[in-house]
C-alpha cells in the first residue's frame, strides 16, 4: 500500500494540473496580487485581461491602480502564461514545455530569464504551485499506433476502412448553407467562379494534394476569411452555397467513442493529430479523401486547421496526462472545441449539387487579435531543439526496457 501511494506521488508529480477547465470562472478568495506587482510586461498584461477591478491598495505591492488576483486568478495566470504559453509543436502533436502543480509547490526547476525570476517566486508562493520541466507522454509526439500505420505504404489501406467503418454520415440539406472565398475572380457576379478548380488542377492542398478537384467551404465565414490567408490588397468575394439535395458527408470532426483503446491506440486521436498537423499530412489526407470517394460520399466534414485560434481552446489538452478526447464526462467539450469545415468532390456547383445563392464582396475593416503571452525562453531552458532529443533518448529507453521485460527481438534497423 505503501508502495502504491510512493508511486502514486512519483507520477502526479510529473502531471499538470487542469486548472484552466475545472476552476473556469472561479475568482474566490482574498487578493493577494496585483498586475502591477509584476516586472515582466507579458505577466502584466495577461493579468491585466483576467484580474479583478478594485482600486484599493494591493496588499502586496501597495499600489491601487493594478488588476486584483486572488488564489485561483494567481493559478490561472500561470497556467496561461507558463503552461500554454510554452506549448510547442511536433511534426505530429505538441505538449507544454512547462507544467504546474500543487505537488511541487517549493520544488520548482525551470530556469528563466532574470526580470523573471522575481516573478516565478511571487506567483509560486501565491499560488501555492510549482513550476517544473514536463516529460510529455510519447503519444503527445505522434506515438500513435493507428497515425504511424497512417504514414507508412503497407498499412495505410487498412486504416482508412477502420476510418470508414466508425466516423459517421452526416447529412447536409438546404437547411446547411455555407460561405466559399474566392480572392480576385475574373468574374466576380458568376457562379461558375466558384466552383472547383477543373480536375487535374487542385490546389496542392489537404484533400487534392493529388490533384482531384475539390471545393473548401465553411458555415464560419470568419474562419473561411481567415483560412485564404487575403491581405488587405485582395479583392475578397464570398459565395453563399447551399445544398440543392441532400449531400452525404463523413464526419472526420466527430469525437469519436471506441472501446479498450488508449492514447497509443486511438484512431480518434490520430485522426485529431492528422488534421493539426501542416502541409506534410496533405498527402495522408487526399489518400483518405479518394477512398472516401469511392465509397460514393459527396465530401468531408472536418476539423479546421484554425479551430484552436478560432475557439481559444488548447491543442493535445490533458488532464494527468490523459487526452481530454478519451475522457467521456469531457467529450462533448472536446467537441465543442473544434470547428468544422467542408470539403465537397468534384465539381458540385457545375454538377448541380450545389447552388449559388447569392454572392457579395468582403471588405476587411479592422482586424482584432487576441493575444496572451509565454516566457522567451532561457538559455538553460529547455526548449524544442533539445527537446526532440531528449523525446528520442526517453523512447529508446523506454523501447530497451519494454523489450527486455518482453525478451523480444527488436525490429528497429
Ligand atoms: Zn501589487
Amino acid at each position: 500500500m505503501a508502495n502504491f501511494e510512493l508511486a502514486y506521488q512519483y507520477v502526479m508529480r510529473q502531471q499538470g494540473m487542469y486548472q484552466n477547465f475545472f476552476e473556469k470562472g472561479d475568482v474566490s478568495g482574498d487578493q493577494i496580487l496585483c498586475s502591477l506587482c509584476f516586472n515582466d510586461e507579458g505577466l502584466r498584461l495577461d493579468s491585466t485581461t483576467i484580474g479583478i477591478d478594485n482600486t484599493s491598495k494591493c496588499i502586496n505591492c501597495g499600489k491601487s491602480d493594478g488588476k486584483k488576483l486572488t488564489r485561483p486568478l494567481v493559478r490561472h495566470l500561470c497556467y496561461r502564461f507558463f503552461v500554454r504559453g510554452t506549448i510547442e509543436r511536433f511534426e505530429f502533436g505538441g505538449f507544454p514545455l512547462i507544467q504546474m502543480n500543487e505537488l511541487r509547490f517549493n520544488d520548482s526547476n525551470i530556469h528563466v530569464s532574470p526580470w523573471l525570476e522575481q516573478d516565478v517566486k511571487l506567483i509560486e508562493q501565491a499560488g501555492e504551485i510549482g513550476l517544473f520541466y514536463y516529460g510529455p507522454r510519447l503519444w503527445m509526439l505522434g506515438e500513435i499506433e493507428p497515425l504511424k500505420s497512417l504514414q507508412k505504404e503497407e498499412e495505410i489501406d487498412s486504416i482508412i476502412e477502420r476510418i470508414l467503418q466508425i466516423y459517421p454520415v452526416h447529412l447536409l440539406n438546404e437547411n446547411h448553407p455555407f460561405y466559399r472565398i474566392r480572392l480576385n475572380p475574373d468574374i466576380p457576379h458568376d457562379s461558375a467562379q466558384y466552383d472547383s478548380p477543373p480536375q487535374g488542377y487542385g490546389g496542392n492542398n489537404r484533400f487534392d494534394d493529388n490533384g482531384e478537384a475539390g471545393l473548401y467551404a465553411s458555415p464560419d465565414l470568419e474562419l473561411c476569411i481567415h483560412e485564404c490567408r487575403a491581405t488587405v490588397e485582395d479583392d475578397m468575394f464570398v459565395a453563399k452555397l447551399v445544398p440543392k439535395a441532400e449531400l452525404k458527408m463523413i464526419n472526420l470532426s466527430a469525437v469519436v467513442r471506441e472501446e479498450g483503446v488508449t492514447e497509443f491506440t486511438s484512431l480518434d486521436l490520430a485522426i485529431h493529430f492528422l488534421f493539426l498537423a501542416g502541409k506534410h499530412s496533405y498527402p495522408i489526407c487526399s489518400r483518405i479523401a479518394k477512398r472516401i470517394r469511392e465509397e460514393g460520399f459527396d465530401g468531408i466534414i472536418y476539423p479546421s486547421y484554425f479551430s484552436y485560434a478560432r475557439t481559444g481552446a488548447i491543442p493535445f489538452d490533458t488532464i494527468q496526462g490523459m487526452s481530454i478526447r478519451l475522457l467521456e464526462p469531457l467529450q462533448d467539450f472536446a467537441q465543442a472545441q473544434s470547428v468544422p469545415n467542408i470539403f465537397l468532390f468534384g465539381r458540385p456547383i457545375e454538377d448541380k449539387k450545389v447552388l449559388v445563392y447569392s454572392i457579395n464582396k468582403v471588405i476587411i475593416n479592422s482586424i482584432k487579435y487576441e493575444t496572451s503571452f509565454g516566457p522567451a525562453y532561457h538559455e538553460n531552458m529547455i526548449n524544442k531543439k533539445n527537446t526532440a532529443e531528449i523525446v528520442a533518448n526517453r523512447r529508446k529507453e523506454l523501447e530497451d526496457k519494454v523489450l527486455k521485460s518482453f525478451n523480444l527481438p527488436t525490429d528497429d534497423k
